[in-house]
């Protein structure tokens, strides 16, 4: 059984009696200052120049610092920045900043475990990986709930950068929901693979494939949406709370005999032989150099597939349909619809 960790079992001074940078103040960002601040840590934001979240930070009254500066002020350096630029901001404005004694945290594993930081002795390096998106850790902070994390050491050269660990993910409500126990290694391999095959690539394109066998048989773009788009999130709520099996209770008893019948014609055994690949090209740290190649280059194989992405049928059957579904509420203020980002 996995190690777990609640509320009872961290103690905050641990994290509140710590300076802390949060460095970034995007989707995890923003989320971590703030539950931190609310909290009773003391946070400040490091950004870059001219940097377009900082009107955003200052609306909340955090104070925001060039990287360098937040860096040189911080027993805990909170590296929140997309993981492309992550290697960048730490060699040029972090690592040379850093306090001999500070300590390193992330909440994805991807530049330690693919080497692209590389962080000095006497620093502890530990990571509070929450499994959500971070409106949502904001949210559920918020309304005295949590997110789940996975805490995770890669360096301990203080002897207590587990005790921080827990003290932070305590900090930003993650524990309320529980912890579980990791390596930067596992944490960074199965999220790069479930996002990939299951979560992301794999429901997005089975979403697709399934709208477009739909449409190419004639039938209406709007029933084929809500048959393939719509009613996954119904399906997967109930699998949350109850497993597949619960799912399968819940459905009618042809639906759960298609269920049977058809699923493994659908997903055949290819499929996951595919999702092996994937896995090994994880592993392997080529999928992370394809991407940060693209990414090094200006990205053009990233922009040329996100606008593919974007010009897909559903998309235009979907903005139409959800302005007619009152219930459909997007509670994300920063998100343009159509927007690329
Ligand atoms: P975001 O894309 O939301 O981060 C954007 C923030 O980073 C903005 O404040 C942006 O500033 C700033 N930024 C971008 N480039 C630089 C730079 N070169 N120098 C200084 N600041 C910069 O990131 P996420 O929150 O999505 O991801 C952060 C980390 O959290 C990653 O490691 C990710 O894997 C991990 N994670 C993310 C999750 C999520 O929900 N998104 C879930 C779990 C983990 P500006 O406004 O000026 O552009
Ligand atoms: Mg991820
Ligand atoms: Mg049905």
């Amino acid at each position: 059984m996995a190690q777990m960790f609640y509320d009872d079992d961290a103690d905050l001074s641990v994290i509140s009696d710590k300076k802390v940078a949060v460095i970034g103040y995007g989707s995890q960002g923003h989320a971590h200052a703030l539950n931190l601040r609310d909290s009773g840590v003391d946070v400040r934001i490091g950004l870059a120049e001219g940097s377009k979240s900082r009107a955003k930070a200052e609306a909340e009254g955090l104070r925001v610092l060039s990287v360098a500066d937040a860096t040189k002020e911080a027993d805990v350096v909170v590296i929140l920045v997309p993981d492309q630029h992550q290697r960048t901001v730490y060699a040029e404005q972090i690592e040379p900043n850093l306090k001999s004694d500070a300590a390193l945290m992330f909440a994805h594993g991807f530049n330690i475990r693919f080497d692209y930081i590389k962080p000095p002795a006497g620093v502890d390096v530990f990571m509070v990986a929450p499994k959500g998106p971070g409106h949502l850790v904001r949210r559920e902070y918020a309304n005295g709930r949590g997110v789940p994390v996975l805490l995770a050491v890669e360096k301990d050269e203080s002897g207590n950068a587990w005790d921080l660990a827990k003290s932070y993910a305590k900090a930003i409500g993650g524990l309320r929901a529980g912890g579980i126990g990791t390596t930067f290694t596992e944490e960074t391999e199965t999220d790069l693979f479930g996002e990939q095959s299951v979560l992301c690539g794999g429901a997005s394109q089975l979403v697709m494939y399934g709208f477009e066998t739909l449409i190419e048989a004639g039938y209406q773009p709007e029933i084929a949406y809500f048959e393939c788009l719509h009613e996954l999130k119904l399906i997967v709520d109930l699998m949350i709370e109850g497993g597949i099996a619960k799912q399968r209770w819940s459905i009618s008893d042809t639906a759960e005999y298609g269920d049977y019948v058809s699923g493994p014609r659908v997903i055949s055994p290819e499929v996951k032989e595919n999702m092996q690949a994937v896995l090994k090209d994880v592993q392997s740290g080529a999928f992370a150099q394809r991407f940060i190649d693209d990414q090094d280059a200006g990205a053009p194989e990233f922009k040329a597939l996100r606008e593919k992405g974007a010009q897909h049928p559903i998309e235009a059957t979907g903005k139409e349909l959800r302005k007619l579904m009152a219930w459909v509420k997007d509670d994300d203020s920063d998100y343009v619809e159509g927007s690329a980002a």
